[in-house]
């Protein structure tokens, strides 16, 4: 077939602009692949903090910075085991003016001795020392130490003075301990830092203790129960500006002669709790609120819980028991 000079120029212009458009689509396809996968990031940091394993995952590239930085600043205020916070010298002083975060902590945790009737005690110091979970060295004690340590426990013995912050106990050789309320009031405060610096979307799991911030491009962010009983996923939860705190009898705990001893006491026996409860899972938008109301729960067991409950509409348990099976309130 011959083709004129002029047709030929036509096709081959034809087919230069056939290809430079072909090229720019696919550079174009790959820009936007590349830009839809930037947009799809997630950074993710891990950090040893108030004496567990903190991982923050974020869009953001500045979130777990902004995470860290806050619950070292909290924790400098609440750990018992930090030398200087104001918890430390609290307890070694037993009269002390403290900051209005750690009175606001120390009064919440107060609310919750009153509203669990007793069971969330953070006066139980004297026995988590006694069982040796302080110093990881586990023993069993003895009635005639036991009723010793049972002599420093109950929050009827804290005074808090509301005009200046001062925290005292009654009898000298009381401590308090806020691990089970004050990594619950770090999360607060770190997605409170997050929000402050407009960071919209950002998970933060504090050991197990999760806050989900916003969500994850568009959608919930998921999380797992780990059953307690099998090797296997008990539920599976949708989280969007909501906590999720799980207190279990399987994560700090000791085994002597075949029988399990964990590390959430029952403040009138003195013995860990033993309420038949095997973990209990509370989301509520409050990472405090979550916190406590997952220990106290675990304390006071299956018949003893409605009466807490209640008084929390706004929050979600589920609960797996010694028969494992699970529920849901409401
Ligand atoms: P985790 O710290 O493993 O998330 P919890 O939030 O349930 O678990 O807190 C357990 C910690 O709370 C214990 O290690 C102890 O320091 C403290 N604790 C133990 N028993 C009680 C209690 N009856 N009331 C308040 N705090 C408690
Ligand atoms: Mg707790």
């Amino acid at each position: 077939m011959a083709f004129t000079v002029k047709t030929r120029r036509l096709l081959i212009v034809g087919l230069i602009l056939g290809w430079s458009l072909t090229l720019l689509y696919s550079f174009l396809g790959t820009v936007r692949s590349q830009h839809w996968r930037s947009r799809k990031k997630l950074y993710q940091d891990n950090r040893v903090l108030m004496g567990t394993f903190w991982q923050v995952s974020s869009p953001n590239r500045q979130a777990a910075k902004i995470v860290f930085a806050e619950v070292s600043r909290i924790e400098g205020l609440l750990s018992k085991y930090n030398p200087g916070s104001e918890v430390w010298q609290l307890n070694q002083r037993a009269k002390l003016q403290v900051s209005p975060e750690t009175f606001y902590v120390i009064q919440q945790a107060y609310n919750f001795w009153l509203k669990s009737g007793g069971a969330f005690d953070i006066t139980v110091a004297a026995l988590v020392d006694l069982w040796g979970f302080t110093q990881k060295v586990y023993q069993v004690p003895s009635d005639e130490e036991l009723r010793t340590a049972l002599k420093l426990v109950g929050s009827d013995k804290i005074i808090l003075h509301q005009k200046d912050n001062v925290v005292e106990f009654k009898i000298p050789g009381i401590q308090i301990d806020l691990g089970a309320i004050a990594k619950g009031y770090a999360l607060d405060c770190a997605v409170k830092k997050l929000k402050e610096n407009n960071i919209a979307s950002c998970l933060i799991n504090a050991g197990g203790q999760v806050y989900a911030l916003g969500d994850k491009f568009g959608q919930a962010w998921k999380i797992a129960i780990r059953s307690t009983s099998q090797a296997e996923i008990a539920a599976e939860l949708e989280l969007k500006d909501a906590c999720a705190s799980t207190s279990g009898n399987y994560e700090q705990f000791f085994v002597k002669e075949g029988k399990r001893y964990c590390h959430i006491l029952n403040p009138e026996t003195g013995y860990p709790a033993d309420s038949g409860i095997a973990s209990v899972t509370v989301v509520a938008k409050s990472g405090l609120i979550a916190d406590a109301l997952s220990t106290a729960i675990f304390i006071l067991g299956e018949e003893k819980k409605d009466q807490l409950i209640q008084q929390f509409p706004e929050v979600k348990c589920y609960i797996q028991s010694g028969n494992f099976y699970e529920k849901r309130y409401p």
